[in-house]
């Protein structure tokens, strides 16, 4: 029977993360995470730091962080809001932008935090679909709306817009705020922070969890229209006021000063992505041309979930959607070359068998 306190519970369809196993044997290529260590200066800040500080609260407006990333970008200490992650960035972005009755657009193939969102805040939302190509369609965005999201690259397809078409979506969307979220930005699109000094509806969403390392310091940040910023810290202080810890805001500070290690450790990854791209070719994938850390893998003959349980039988965890339009894809994420070296040794003699099996049964 049903206890009467439960009538008052809030009902929700909670996200999925992917899975973060233990071990050192393994290949994780499931979390899009990043191979290489944070920037070095990030270790040894983390050493010289005094728990004693720890006593204290953080700075609740992290002005240290905000500022290091307004100067990065070029924008005034006002344009920036820091959180917990992108997804705490987005999450507060949802609240506050996003109340009005008319539907959220986002594509039907994206990062899938949007829609729980949306259902978790009440806000009404549409997923129009991205063509058979797997691209969004700006014409789509065109109509009246309660506001925009969509990844630049895309996730998990990896496809990046070009900057000229994200204008286009922002110019026609002026009534409304137009988030574009740029987890994977660093790893080969064109960023939309340029054109946030021309339109006061776009907030520009980046990490420190991907491009710099950093997924377990929970570092994420949004740039705007002071007004967009503004707004966003009223809904942050009507909820916690202290949500950056003061690790992570003087160790993202420190990230933020090694500009060489960034552009190095995001062209060994790029490099290690096309290479990727070529040998998969020829192992029978199929794949979107993707401008981020991960590539969305389908196989000519054998099925994904199929490819994922072998490969999770040899601890190479890799990301399984089963869900519309996913579900014959793996979204495999770029590690380091010897990482990448297991996956296709391990890929090269099991599709082998399989072919062979698959011809004899
Ligand atoms: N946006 C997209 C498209 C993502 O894939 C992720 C990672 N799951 C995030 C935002 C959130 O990342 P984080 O909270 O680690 O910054």
């Amino acid at each position: 029977m049903k206890r009467a306190w439960e009538n008052n519970i809030r009902k929700v369809v909670p996200y999925v993360p992917g899975e973060q196993p233990s071990g050192n044997r393994l290949v994780k290529l499931n979390t899009n995470e990043n191979p290489y260590p944070p920037a070095p200066g990030v270790k040894k800040a983390l050493s010289e730091m005094d728990a004693d500080a720890f006593r204290k609260y953080p700075d609740p407006s992290a002005y240290m962080l905000t500022d290091a990333l307004a100067r990065r970008y070029h924008v005034g200490a006002d344009q920036v809001f820091v959180g917990v992650g992108s997804d705490d960035v987005i999450g507060m972005a949802f609240l506050t932008f996003f109340n009005s009755k008319k539907p959220v657009l986002f594509p039907d193939v994206t990062y899938s935090f949007y829609p729980v969102w949306a259902q978790l805040f009440g806000i009404p939302y549409q997923m129009p679909k991205l063509d058979c190509d797997f691209r969004i369609r700006k014409e789509d965005y065109q109509g009246e709306n309660g506001g925009v999201i969509f990844p630049n690259p895309n996730a998990p397809t990896g496809i990046a817009m070009g900057l000229e078409e994200i204008e286009e979506i922002i110019c026609d969307n002026q009534d409304v705020v137009v988030i574009i979220d740029e987890a994977y930005v660093d790893f080969g699109a064109q960023s939309a922070v340029p054109l946030v000094s021309k339109y006061e509806n776009l907030l520009v969403v980046q990490t420190f969890s991907k491009s710099r390392s950093m997924a377990g310091m929970r570092i994420g940040y949004g740039i705007g229209h002071p007004d967009l910023i503004r707004a966003l810290n009223d809904v942050k202080y009507s909820y916690n006021s202290y949500t950056m810890n003061m690790p992570s805001i003087i160790l993202g500070t420190e990230a933020l000063k090694d500009d060489p290690y960034f552009y190095q450790t995001l062209e060994k990854i790029k490099k290690t992505r096309e290479e990727t791209k070529i040998w998969m070719r020829e192992l029978g994938f199929s794949f979107p041309d993707s401008q981020a850390n991960f590539l969305l893998a389908t196989h000519k003959t054998v099925k994904a979930e199929m490819i994922f349980e072998a490969l999770k039988q040899e601890q190479i965890y890799v990301r399984y959607f089963k869900s519309p339009r996913l579900d014959n894809s793996l979204r495999i994420t770029i590690g380091t070359d010897e990482e990448m070296a297991v996956l296709r040794r391990f890929l090269e003699t099991y599709l082998n068998i399989k072919s062979h099996t698959d011809r004899f049964c």
